[in-house]
């Protein structure tokens, strides 16, 4: 049978201390121990069960992990207290000095300078490649390359890794596949794919209520374990731990998330087709036109659609800026960076998110400065939605009134 991300989530709830239908908080930092023994077991790694401190695991954070690694279908996972947590983490855990990475040039731009501009700090390269060339992609692999590292469905620019194909040319080199997740939970299931580390920023659709920040990596235990050593794990000692009483908050937001993506993905489906339709400059993977719409769905939980990303090229800079503050005047979402809320939420990447990477290499990825990144919200009366902001791009002047 198929492995199906949103049943394995669903699997084996965790239950409360006096039967609570959710798992009981634990609001505490630090842990007791009967016996002496029994602390040094537990700080070498060697007992079951065990709580030490909370920025190694704690009982809420733990729910959380074994929840996000059940859907990604890894051994393990750990939350952490960002996703950029999670992601500087695992660099840091797989690379060290004189290390190299081939990246995706489209990628989040936290993650991007990170890269180009702190890392090299500490001697470690990274080459950034268009994911869309697997070719391309394992030509930048060197010696001293430790990882590949690509976002499924890329920032801003939608475009999908091909994560087989990468996962076997990881395999041939002998260097981890880490795939940043964030913008298709569910539709993609990257590990089943042959990749070796999932991480998320929890700060998206997973939590989807826009009130907490997080991060998640999934991957084998062994790689989970050393990264919590007390030692020299990097998500120990970095210290990006995420709080109880967040972790206990966002777990209870994942039993929505199969439900929070159809809707997502079905009225970015409904929007783009409709707009495209009239004549606008979309880019959706739901549509035919998407240089990588048949990619996707050989790749895609089919249940799940599309996703909730879709941009829209406004032209200019100045159109963009004005279609948005329109439409958050007449009520179709909030100009504001980030995505996976259940409103719409949209920004001008260039501008905005993608800020960090420099502008001429922007318009070499296409990226263009009038591109409005929209994150779909969860809008009951879609077609109302579509009719708004319809108005609102003939009247800044994106698109043509005669093709009304
Ligand atoms: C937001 C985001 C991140 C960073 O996550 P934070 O929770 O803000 O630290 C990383 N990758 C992608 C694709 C993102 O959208």
């Amino acid at each position: 049978m198929k492995f199906n991300p949103a049943e394995q989530l669903e699997k084996n709830p965790a239950f409360g201390q006096f039967r609570g239908v959710n798992p009981s908080i634990s609001d505490s930092a630090t842990y007791t121990f009967k016996t002496a023994q029994e602390m040094m077991d537990t700080f070498e790694g060697k007992s079951e069960g065990l709580f030490l401190y909370t920025r190694h695991t704690s009982p809420s954070n733990m729910y959380l992990a074994n929840a996000l690694a059940a859907m990604e279908g890894t051994e393990a996972a750990n939350v952490m207290g960002s996703g950029m947590g999670a992601i500087s983490t695992t660099i840091l855990q797989i690379c060290e000095a004189g290390d190299h990475i081939v990246s995706s040039r489209t990628i989040y731009g936290g993650s991007y300078a990170i890269m180009k501009n702190y890392l090299p700090k500490l001697n470690i390269q990274t080459s950034f490649v268009d994911v869309t060339s697997c070719a391309k992609i394992e030509a930048a692999i060197q010696p001293n390359t430790k990882m590949i590292y690509v976002e499924a469905m890329s920032n801003p620019l939608l475009e999908i890794a091909n994560i087989p194909e990468l996962a076997k040319i990881a395999k041939r080199h002998n260097v981890l596949l880490v795939v940043d997740n964030t913008f298709s939970p569910l539709i993609m299931s990257p590990i089943k794919m042959g990749a070796d580390i999932v991480v998320h920023s929890l700060t998206k659709f997973i939590n989807g209520m826009n009130d907490a920040v997080g991060g998640v990596v999934c991957a084998s235990e062994e790689f989970i374990t050393a990264s919590k050593s007390v030692m020299d794990g990097a998500a120990m000692l970095i210290g990006s731990t995420m709080d109880s009483l967040r972790s206990a908050s966002i777990l209870k937001n994942t039993h929505t998330l199969a439900i929070r993506m159809k809707k997502h993905s079905e009225n970015a489906l409904y929007i783009s087709q409709k707009l495209e339709n009239d004549g606008a400059r979309i880019v959706y993977p739901g549509l035919a036109s998407h240089k990588n719409h048949e990619l996707f769905k050989e790749m895609y939980n089919e249940e799940f659609g599309f996703g909730g990303m879709i941009t829209i090229d406004a032209l200019t800079i100045e159109k963009a800026d004005k279609f948005m503050e329109l439409m958050q005047i007449r009520g179709f979402g909030d100009l504001a960076v980030s995505l996976g809320f259940y409103r719409t939420l949209f920004n001008a990447p260039g501008s905005g998110t993608s800020s960090e990477v420099p502008e001429d290499e922007q318009q070499e990825m296409g990226l263009s400065a009038g591109l409005v990144r929209f994150s779909m919200g969860l809008d009951h009366n879609i077609e109302n939605t579509y009719q708004g902001i319809k108005q609102c791009m003939i009247e800044v002047g994106i698109l043509e009134s005669v093709t009304v």
